[in-house]
C-alpha cells in the first residue's frame, strides 16, 4: 500500500494589501518532503499521525511539500503554481498512489485561483482517478463544490481554538483505509447555512453543538460529521459557514442530516456568536477591576490576515493615560532593526506601527528603553511551537512593557511575554493581538478576558464585510436569508 501526504496551508485574508509570496512560507515553514522529521505543529500534525499509522501498517509513506504561511492576502500567482506544481510532480514521480491525504487550509485564494483547495483537489484527481482522496481543513474554510467533486473523505478541525488536529488527523486516516478496503463507500453532502461569522467552541452554545455533531456522527450509516466554519475575510463565491456529513453510501441520509444540523446551528445564530465590545466601552468595562484583565486586539490579528501593527489600541489606552500593562506582538520589522542597531539598555524614541496601511492606523512616536531582544524564541499553539522571529521588548513610561517582533503572529500564549523577562503578574491589563487561539493559556494566568472589536484588517463587524462575490443572502447582512423561497436549496 502507497500512502502519499502533503501540507498546503494559508488562509487567505482577500481584504488584506500584502501578498502572501514565497518569501511567506519560506519565512514560516517550507519544507519538500522533510517535515515529519521534525517536532509537528498545527498543520504538520497530520503528516506525523499519517506517516505513523501507515508505517505501523507496513505502507510505503511519500511524503511530499509541507508549505505554511502566515495568512495575508491572496497568494501570487507564481507562488501558487509553484507549490502546487511540487504537490503534482510528487505524485507523478512516485508514479501515483493509493491513498492520498492533504492537510490542506481550505480558505487559500491565490491571485488567479479563487479555490485553491478545490482546484489542488481536481488536479490530483484527474492524475490518480482510483485513488482514495482524503482531506483535513481547518474549520476556517469555504467548503465548495469542486472540493467535493475531486475527493472522497472531508473533515475539518472541530474545536477553535483548534486542539483537535490530532483526532481528525486519525479520523481521517481510519475513513481512508476503510473507503481503499472497501469496507465503507463514503458520500459526502453539505448545507449552506448562511451565516458569516466566528464560533468559539469551547463553552455555552457552540460548545454544545459540537456535541450534537458528535452525537450525530454516532448514528449508524454516518461517518462523519463536521462544520466548515468559513473564514469571514474574504469576498469569495462561497464564503460562510457550511454543514459536512459523510454518510456509508446513504447520499439522501447524508443530504437530509446535513441539512437538519445546519438548519439547527442557524437556529443558534444569537447564541453561538457574540457582539464584541469597541475599545472605549472594553476600557470602561475593565476600569479598575483588581487582578488582571486581557484584552484581545480581534481586528489586528495577523492569524486572520491583519497586519498586526494597528495602533489603535495602543492609542486609546495612552490617551487614557493607562500605565500599567502590557501590550503585542506589533510586527515592526523597522523597530526591530533600530533596536538591534541601538542595543539592549539604549533609550531612543521610535515611530512604532500603522506602517502597513490605513486599517492599521497612524504610527506613534514613543520615548523607550530597550529592555531586551531575544531571537529563536517560540510559544506554545497545542502541543507545537510556534516561532516568533526576533523579538524586542520596549519599555516606556515605566510600567508599560510592549512586544515588538520581525515574523508576523498573533499572540498565543503568556509565554510569548513572560520569556522576554515581562512579568504579567505583576500587570494590570495585557493586550494581546489575537483572536480566539490565546483564550486557554491566557484564561489560566488571567482574572478577565475581554474581545475587543478594535478596528483593524479582521475586525469582527460581520454585516458590514464588503462581500460581492457570494450568491444567497447570509446573515447578519440580512436578518432572515432562509426566508427568500425563491433561492432556497432544495429540500
Ligand atoms: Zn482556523
Amino acid at each position: 500500500m502507497k500512502l502519499f501526504i502533503a501540507t498546503l496551508s494559508t488562509e487567505t485574508n482577500t481584504f488584506c494589501t500584502m501578498p502572501t509570496a514565497m518569501s511567506g512560507f519560506e519565512e514560516y515553514f517550507l519544507r519538500h518532503g522533510t517535515a515529519t522529521q521534525e517536532p509537528p505543529n498545527l498543520m504538520t500534525e497530520a503528516l506525523h499521525v499519517w506517516r505513523d499509522k501507515g508505517e505501523s501498517l507496513g505502507w510505503q509513506i511519500i511524503e511530499s511539500l509541507t508549505a505554511i504561511a502566515e495568512p495575508a492576502g491572496p497568494t501570487t500567482r507564481g507562488c501558487y503554481d509553484a507549490l502546487s506544481a511540487e504537490i503534482l510532480s510528487d505524485l507523478a514521480d512516485c508514479g501515483g498512489a493509493d491513498i492520498i491525504l492533504l492537510q490542506l487550509h481550505g480558505a487559500m485564494v491565490a491571485d488567479h485561483v479563487e479555490d485553491c483547495e478545490g482546484d489542488i483537489l481536481a488536479r490530483v484527481r484527474a492524475q490518480c482517478p482510483d485513488a482514495t482522496i482524503g482531506v483535513s481543513l481547518d474549520l476556517h474554510s469555504h467548503l465548495t463544490d469542486r472540493m467535493l467533486e475531486a475527493s472522497d473523505l472531508i473533515v475539518h478541525f472541530r474545536e477553535y481554538p483548534h486542539d483537535d488536529a490530532t483526532a481528525c488527523a486519525i479520523e481521517l486516516f481510519d475513513l481512508a483505509q476503510r473507503a481503499h478496503a472497501g469496507e465503507i463507500t463514503p458520500r459526502m453532502a453539505y448545507f449552506d447555512t448562511r451565516m458569516v461569522s466566528l464560533y468559539l467552541t469551547k463553552e455555552g452554545a457552540m460548545k454544545s453543538f459540537v456535541a450534537e455533531m458528535a452525537t450525530a456522527q454516532a448514528k449508524p450509516d454516518v461517518l462523519s460529521v463536521s462544520l466548515s466554519h468559513g473564514f469571514p475575510w474574504a469576498d469569495v463565491e462561497d464564503v460562510g459557514a457550511r454543514m459536512l456529513v459523510i454518510t456509508d453510501d446513504q447520499p439522501d441520509i447524508a443530504e437530509q442530516l446535513a441539512e437538519r444540523l445546519g438548519r439547527r446551528f442557524f437556529e443558534l445564530r444569537e447564541e453561538v456568536t457574540t457582539d464584541y465590545l469597541p475599545i472605549a466601552k472594553a476600557l470602561d468595562q475593565i476600569g479598575t477591576r483588581p487582578g488582571l484583565s486581557v484584552l484581545a486586539d480581534m481586528g489586528d490579528n495577523s492569524g486572520g490576515g491583519a497586519p498586526g501593527d494597528a495602533t489603535h489600541m495602543l492609542a486609546a489606552m495612552l490617551a487614557r493615560g493607562l500605565t500599567n500593562f502590557a501590550t503585542g506582538l506589533f510586527w515592526d520589522p523597522g523597530v526591530v532593526r533600530i533596536c538591534q542597531d541601538a542595543g539592549v539598555g539604549s533609550k531612543l524614541t521610535v515611530r512604532l506601527g500603522g506602517k502597513t496601511g490605513v486599517v492599521s492606523g497612524d504610527p506613534i512616536d514613543l520615548d523607550v528603553t530597550v529592555m531586551g531582544i531575544d531571537t529563536g524564541l517560540g510559544q506554545h499553539l497545542g502541543t507545537g511551537l510556534e516561532p516568533m522571529g526576533t523579538v524586542v521588548w520596549l519599555r516606556l513610561a515605566g510600567e508599560i512593557d510592549l512586544l515588538v517582533n520581525d515574523l508576523r503572529v498573533q499572540v498565543y500564549h503568556p509565554e510569548a511575554f513572560e520569556q522576554v523577562g515581562i512579568r504579567l503578574a505583576e500587570k494590570s491589563v495585557v493586550v494581546v493581538k489575537s483572536l480566539f487561539h490565546f483564550y486557554g493559556p491566557f484564561s489560566q494566568i488571567s482574572d478577565h478576558i475581554v474581545q475587543v472589536a478594535s478596528p483593524g484588517g479582521t475586525q469582527p463587524a460581520f454585516r458590514d464585510i464588503a462581500l460581492t462575490k457570494r450568491k444567497l443572502p447570509y446573515w447578519p447582512a440580512v436578518e432572515h436569508p432562509f426566508l427568500d423561497t425563491s433561492l432556497e436549496k432544495a429540500g
